[in-house]
C-alpha cells in the first residue's frame, strides 16, 4: 500500500479507507530524518527588504557549536559582516539562530557558518512575487482532456462511467490533481478558488505577473469539468477516477475510446463539503467573469445557487467554514439578503465551535477550533474556521457583530498560534492539539492533558503526509488578518512568512519543496509526467517520534514528495495577500 489513496482529510476519509485501518506497517520513510549536513536552514528565495523578519536557523549538531555567521554580498563583494549566533530553545532539534532584519540593502547574498555555505539568496522586493507565474503555470501541466505539448498527448477523452449504473457521462477535462491522474473535486476546485483570489488581490497586475486573461482562461478550463459534475438535483459528484474501492485502479492512461474496459469511473457520492467548495468557486466566478463574459458568469452563479439550495445545515466544523465562504461569495455576486441571513446563521455555528475556555486542565492556549469534543485538526484546511470569519467580516462590513468575529480570530492567533510557534526555532506551527495520546506514538506534552504534534500521527491509519498545506493555509490566515489590522499586523506577517519559508528551504533538510525554485529539491512523486515547474510537494512529515522525515533518496515516497493541488493553491493565495502588505 505505497500509494496515496488519497484523500484528504481525517474528517472526510472515505469509508473504504477507514476499513483498512489496522496495525502499523514499518516504513523506510520513517528513517528518513535530516542528514548531518547541511545545517543552515534558510529560505532559498530570500527576503523582501521590509516585510517579515530575516531569520537564520542553524542546526546545532557540531560540538562545540559555531559561535558566529558571516553574511556576504556575492555579487558586489566586499559587503560583508560577521555576527553572533544565539542558542535557541527549540523543538525539532537544538538550534542556533540569528536575526538580520535590519539588513534591507537589496543584493544577492550568501551566509557562511564555519566551512558551510548557504544557498545564495536575494534581498529583493520581488523574491516571492517572481515565483507566482511558475506556480500558476503548474496547472497547465495538470490539464486533463487535452494535449499538453511536451508533457502528454490528449488524455482521458473517455472519462467516464458512473460507478452506480455504468452509464457513460461526459466528464472530460479538469486538472489531474497530484502526482497521479485522478480528478478529485474538492481539492482541484480549490485551485480555481485560489486563482480567482489571486486575480482579486492583484487588481492591476504588474509586468511579469500572471495576467487576468491567463487566470480566467485557466479557471474556465478547470470549471468546464466541475460544472459537468453537477447532477440534476444541484448536488455535486465527488470525483472522477478516484479509484473504485479506495484503490488506485483508475490511476492510469486510457485509450480515449468510450465504452471499453479501461474507461474510468465517476464517484456519484454527493457530499456537502464538496458542494460548498463548488458553490464558493461558482460565486467567485460569477463576480470575476461578470465584465468579460456575463453569460458565463450567470451560468456559474446559477450552478452555485443550485448547489447551495440542495443542502441543509452543515455539521462538521470544516463544512461550516466552507459553506460560510460559499455564502459570502454568493452574496457578493447577488446581494441577496437571504444569503446574508444564511451566512449569519453559519457564523453562529462556527463561533460555537471555538474553544474560548481553557480545555483539558491547562491555562496556556485557547481560541482554537473544536470538532466535537476534540481540537479540530485538518492537514489541508487547517486554518479554515477562522479564515471563514475573516471572509465574513470583509463581506459584511456593516454587520453588528463584526467586531465579535474579528475578536474571535484574534483570540485564535494571539492565544493559540503565536504561542505555539514559539516552541521551535523555525516557528512553524504544530499540526494541532490533542488530548492525551490517541495513538501509540509521541505526542509532545503541552500543559494539563493537552499534547501536540508538528506532524500527522503515523499510527492512526496507513496514510499520513507532509504538512505543506497546513503551513501555507495558516500563512494565508495570518496574512489576511495582518491586512485587516494594518499597522498592527507585523507579528502576523512575520509568522506567515516563516510558514512559507519552511516550504522553500528553511527546514532541517535545507530542501526547497517547489520544483524549479531553490536547491536540494526532492524528486517528486510524479509517476506519469515527472517534474512540473511550480509543483509543490506534500513536504516534510514526521515519524512516530514526531521528528521530521523527507524522502531525499528517490524512494518514490508519496507521503512527503507527491505534488498536490492544495499546496500550489495555498501558496498562490497566501502570497497574493502578502504582496499587498508593505
Ligand atoms: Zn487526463
Amino acid at each position: 500500500m505505497n500509494r496515496r489513496n488519497f484523500l484528504t482529510t481525517l474528517a472526510v476519509l472515505p469509508v473504504t479507507l477507514r476499513a483498512q485501518e489496522g496495525p502499523p506497517i514499518p516504513d523506510p520513510v520513517e528513517k528518513m530524518t535530516p542528514p548531518a549536513k547541511p545545517t543552515i536552514a534558510l529560505n532559498h528565495l530570500g527576503f523582501r527588504p521590509h516585510a517579515g523578519r530575516k531569520t537564520l536557523v542553524v542546526r546545532a549538531l557540531a560540538s562545540p557549536h559555531p559561535k558566529e555567521f558571516t553574511l556576504e554580498d556575492v555579487s558586489e563583494r566586499p559587503f560583508r559582516f560577521t555576527r553572533p549566533l544565539a542558542e535557541a530553545r527549540s523543538d525539532l532539534g537544538p538550534c542556533l539562530t540569528a536575526d538580520f532584519t535590519d539588513l534591507d540593502r537589496p543584493g544577492m547574498y550568501q551566509v557562511t557558518v564555519g566551512r558551510e555555505h548557504s544557498v545564495p539568496f536575494f534581498i529583493d522586493e520581488e523574491v516571492w512575487r517572481r515565483t507566482l507565474p511558475k506556480a500558476v503555470g503548474y496547472y497547465r501541466y495538470q490539464r486533463c482532456g487535452v494535449e499538453v505539448p511536451g508533457v502528454h498527448p490528449a488524455c482521458h477523452l473517455d472519462d467516464a462511467r458512473r460507478r452506480d449504473n455504468g452509464q457513460h457521462v461526459d466528464e472530460v477535462g479538469g486538472w489531474h490533481d497530484a502526482g497521479d491522474l485522478r480528478k478529485w473535486m474538492d481539492v482541484t476546485m480549490l485551485n480555481g478558488v485560489a486563482l480567482l483570489n489571486l486575480l482579486r488581490n492583484f487588481p492591476e497586475p504588474r509586468p511579469g505577473d500572471p495576467t487576468h486573461a491567463q487566470i480566467l482562461e485557466e479557471v474556465r478550463y478547470g470549471n468546464r469539468y466541475f460544472l459537468k459534475m453537477q447532477d440534476t438535483d444541484g448536488k455535486i459528484w465527488a470525483d472522477t477516477a478516484g479509484g473504485v474501492n479506495g484503490d488506485n485502479s483508475d490511476n492510469h492512461w486510457t485509450d480515449n475510446v468510450i465504452g471499453n474496459a479501461d474507461d474510468r469511473y465517476i464517484n456519484t457520492e454527493k457530499r456537502s463539503d464538496i458542494a460548498a467548495v463548488f458553490a464558493t468557486l461558482q460565486g467567485l466566478a460569477a463576480q470575476c467573469y461578470a465584465k468579460s463574459d456575463a453569460a458565463y458568469a450567470s451560468q456559474c452563479l446559477e450552478a452555485g445557487l443550485r448547489a447551495w439550495k440542495a443542502f441543509g445545515p452543515p455539521e462538521p466544523t470544516l463544512d461550516c467554514a466552507w459553506w460560510t465562504l460559499a455564502a459570502c461569495e454568493l452574496f457578493r455576486a447577488t446581494k441577496d439578503p437571504e444569503l446574508r441571513d444564511h451566512a449569519l446563521l453559519l457564523v453562529r455555528a462556527l463561533l460555537a465551535r471555538q474553544n474560548t475556555a481553557f480545555l483539558a486542565h491547562q491555562r496556556q492556549v485557547r481560541g482554537f477550533w473544536m470538532e466535537g469534543n476534540k481540537p479540530y485538526v485538518d492537514a489541508v484546511y487547517s486554518s479554515f474556521p477562522p479564515l471563514a470569519l475573516l471572509e465574513l467580516q470583509e463581506t459584511f462590513p456593516e454587520a453588528e457583530e463584526r467586531q465579535k468575529w474579528i475578536d474571535a480570530v484574534q483570540l485564535h492567533l494571539d492565544e493559540y498560534l503565536l504561542p505555539m510557534a514559539e516552541r521551535s526555532a523555525y516557528r512553524t506551527l504544530p499540526l494541532g492539539l490533542f488530548v492525551g495520546s490517541p495513538t501509540p506514538e509521541t505526542y509532545r506534552p503541552l500543559a494539563g492533558d493537552l499534547t501536540y504534534r508538528y506532524f500527522m500521527p503515523t499510527r492512526k491509519q496507513f496514510w499520513w503526509l507532509g504538512t505543506t498545506s497546513h503551513l501555507e493555509s495558516n500563512a494565508l490566515l495570518l496574512a489576511r488578518f495582518a491586512r485587516l489590522v494594518g499597522g498592527k499586523g507585523k507579528p502576523y506577517v512575520d509568522l506567515a512568512y516563516r510558514q512559507l519559508e519552511w516550504v522553500m528551504g528553511a527546514n532541517p533538510f535545507a530542501a526547497c519543496l517547489m520544483t524549479g525554485e531553490g536547491m536540494r529539491n526532492p524528486y517528486p512523486h510524479s509517476r506519469f509526467v515527472g517534474l512540473i515547474p511550480g509543483g509543490i510537494m506534500n513536504g516534510i512529515a514526521g515519524n512516530m517520534a514526531d521528528e521530521p522525515v523527507l524522502d531525499l533518496e528517490y524512494a518514490q515516497d508519496w507521503r512527503t514528495c507527491e505534488y498536490w493541488s492544495p499546496h500550489v493553491a495555498f501558496y498562490i493565495w497566501a502570497n497574493s495577500v502578502l504582496e499587498g502588505i508593505a
